[in-house]
């Protein structure tokens, strides 16, 4: 088995460690609501990417909820 020649640092240790944190996705606004949105998906409020209406193909939990 390799053995290794140095201690790792604690400097060492903590930049390894740093590239797992969990980082938030890229928001951005819509553009037919306004609302804050995930980058590269469709809108959570009114469904819409690319100036196309996506939301009878992927209900929201609340419109699921509504119609209950
Ligand atoms: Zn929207």
């Amino acid at each position: 088995m390799a053995c290794p020649k140095k201690k790792t640092s604690h400097r060492k240790q903590q930049q390894r460690r740093a590239k797992w944190v969990a980082q938030l996705p890229t928001l951005s606004k819509c553009p037919n609501c306004g609302e804050s949105k995930i980058a590269h998906y469709a809108c959570t409020e009114c469904g819409y990417y690319n100036g196309r209406e996506y939301a009878k193909a992927m209900p929201r939990k609340k419109q699921k909820s509504a119609s209950q």
